[in-house]
């Protein structure tokens, strides 16, 4: 069976991000710099959005990311952990190496909102030592869930920041700020 692809441009703070999707779940989420000829959500069209037949992963998405951005929210109530150890926020036919799949995994579960880690201690979480800090990074770099699976939250060692998506770039920095500075009120 063919995915039956469908594709939104939603406006963030910091990006304007492409968010495609079929019924079986997300296949990517990616910062574009423009939109042509499509319509462009905004975080507060939540109505909007509702009233659209579009896959449930999507709007799950979308609402991630109204709450991520909110900042008085914090962490997204979303359990993407879970959702990715059931093979449903992925989409099935996007094919992980169990490497990549493990990396993510490691990554949903122990970097919360707000943390960071390094490269060589998220290799020691996946394979048990820190020989692949090379290698997660290419995998930080191949994220296909942009923000959402935190790669940002992986810097260097030193502290430094690090490239993000392999160039040196202010939003990472700037998603990291955005984590330490919300406000997170207590859930009821
Ligand atoms: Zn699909």
């Amino acid at each position: 069976m063919d995915c039956k692809m469908i594709r939104i441009n939603l406006s963030t703070p910091i990006c304007l991000l492409e968010i495609t999707s079929c019924t079986n779940g997300l296949h990517t989420i990616k910062r574009i710099e423009q939109s042509f000829n499509q319509k462009i959500y905004h975080l507060n069209d939540t109505e909007n959005i509702d009233n659209k037949s579009y896959p449930k992963s999507l709007i799950q998405a979308f609402n991630w990311f109204r709450q991520y951005f909110d900042n008085n929210y914090g962490q997204p109530d979303l359990d993407l952990y879970d959702l990715m150890k059931n093979n449903k926020l992925l989409c099935r036919k996007i094919q992980l190496t169990n490497f990549k799949r493990k990396t993510y995994l490691e990554l949903l579960k122990n970097i919360q909102y707000g943390q960071c880690s390094s490269y060589s201690e998220l290799s020691k979480m996946v394979i048990n030592n820190n020989h692949s800090a090379r290698a997660i990074g290419t995998v930080m770099k191949n994220n296909p869930l942009i923000i959402m699976i935190p790669c940002h939250r992986i810097i260097k060692k030193s502290g430094i920041i690090g490239k993000y998506a392999g160039e040196e770039d202010p939003m990472k920095r700037w998603l990291i700020e955005h984590e330490k500075t919300t406000t997170i009120k207590p859930r009821k």
